[in-house]
């Protein structure tokens, strides 16, 4: 893949075909472009039309929809090329998680509606709206409320660190429908709505976070907003069980670009190791400086096996929230130990910008907290595969 030793491709000739399509795209938005969005703290509107006209950010939409119709594992390939070419995919990733809950719970009539408009670009579907304030980690506790009217719901509450959410016209939002206090199991009385947010007017309102990162993320404020019958995805009150099928998918693609990450850094730091003179040699001569990143190259390939056995269950539509689990945790960590590694190896100069190492660090460091802290998929893993206590 790319003509570079560091690869993580699936050996298969069309695994190569998306790399290097995706590749040859991602080559016209070069450092320079990312560093400078990332200093005025834009949205790459650019890159992600240009993948969108590409079509790669319609991948997963079924053919008789307009899309690529294909699955979680090639999916990955885009992001994690994204990555490697040394972009940001979480610029625009959520249109690929989300869909995992459309495609599985929403109604024909719903896919009808949007999948074309997706597929050719008319319509972008970027935002999901779970955490709350007082709910992150524990989303049964999300307070944002849906009561019953005539023809569907009115919503009142506020979600947090909703991203990418003035960038997409749909957002998939997470409220209960059944107070905690009324349901048998607190992952009772949970409900998904598709919300339109060119007609929801004043009743949805963003405040952005200024964050470490160049991340478009708000504070979202929902003040009796009306969705309609139509807009429910699924089943009512059993919204975060569906929610869980795209929470697996976000936890594969995300750990996609973590290897797209480990891979830039591997890679840089391998071709800076062996050109910085000091001391008259290369310092990648020097076993302290040529171990870590033979370290980290082994563990970001170790991790990437995992991912990819992850997206292969997915898409063969198994049990694969143990594997997600495992992929978000080993890639996340994976590519933070890559991270960490370059800017050693790079010494100063990863601080000074013109490297990219100290934004790329950045950007890769937020996946070990977000979409779900490591902790917490300790706990699942602890929890839910090997049967131990529960601390929640
Ligand atoms: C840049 C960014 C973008 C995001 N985008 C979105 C988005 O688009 N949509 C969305 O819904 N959310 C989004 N999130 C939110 C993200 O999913 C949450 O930050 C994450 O789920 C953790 O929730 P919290 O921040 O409230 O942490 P908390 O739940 O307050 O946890 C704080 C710490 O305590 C630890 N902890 C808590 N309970 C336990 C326990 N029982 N055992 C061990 N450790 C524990 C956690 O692991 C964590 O380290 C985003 C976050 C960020 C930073």
């Amino acid at each position: 893949m790319n003509g570079h030793p560091v690869t993580a491709g699936t050996g298969t000739a069309d695994a190569d075909d998306i790399s290097g399509a995706v590749a040859q795209l991602c080559a016209r938005f070069d450092d320079i472009y990312w560093r400078e969005v990332d200093s005025k703290k834009a949205y790459p509107k650019e890159f992600v039309d240009a993948l969108t006209e590409a079509g790669w950010l319609s991948i997963l939409i079924p053919e008789e929809y307009g899309g690529g119709g294909l699955g979680l594992s090639e999916a990955s390939l885009v992001l994690e090329e994204i990555n490697f070419s040394g972009g940001n995919g979480a610029a625009c990733h959520a249109q690929m998680y989300t869909m995992a809950a459309l495609l599985r719970h929403g109604s024909e009539e719903q896919k009808q509606t949007y999948l074309p408009e997706i597929a050719r670009g008319a319509l972008r579907m970027q935002a999901f709206g779970v955490t709350e304030p007082d709910a992150g980690s524990d989303t049964t506790r999300i307070r944002t409320m849906a009561k019953r009217v005539d023809g569907g719901w009115v919503v009142n509450g506020q979600k947090i660190w909703t991203s990418r959410v003035q960038h997409s016209d749909l957002l998939l939002l997470l409220a209960r429908t059944t107070p905690l206090a009324e349901v048998t199991r607190p992952v009772d009385g949970l409900s998904l709505f598709l919300v339109d947010l060119r007609t929801a007017g004043d009743a949805v309102t963003a405040r952005p976070i200024d964050t470490m990162l160049n991340h478009e993320t708000n504070e979202v404020f929902i003040k009796d907003l009306f969705v309609p019958q139509d807009a429910l995805v699924g089943v009512e009150g059993n919204g975060l069980r569906q929610v869980f099928d795209g929470m697996n998918a976000e936890r594969i693609l995300l750990s996609a670009e973590c290897i797209g990450d480990g891979r830039w850094f591997v890679k840089r730091a391998s071709e800076y190791a062996s050109t910085r003179q000091v001391f008259g040699r290369a310092i990648g001569a020097n076993q302290g400086v040529q171990f870590p990143i033979a370290r980290a190259y082994a563990a970001v390939t170790a991790a990437t096996l995992v991912q990819r056995d992850a997206a292969q269950r997915f898409d063969a539509g198994l049990p694969c929230g143990a594997q997600a689990n495992m992929a978000k945790l080993l890639c996340s960590e994976a590519s933070w130990q890559a991270a960490d590694t370059a800017m050693d190896c790079f010494g100063g100069y990863a601080f000074a910008t013109e490297y990219d190492i100290e934004r790329k660090f950045r950007e890769t460091r937020l996946y070990k907290n977000a979409p779900i802290s490591n902790n917490l998929v300790l706990a699942f893993l602890g929890h839910h595969v090997l049967s131990m206590p529960k601390s929640y």
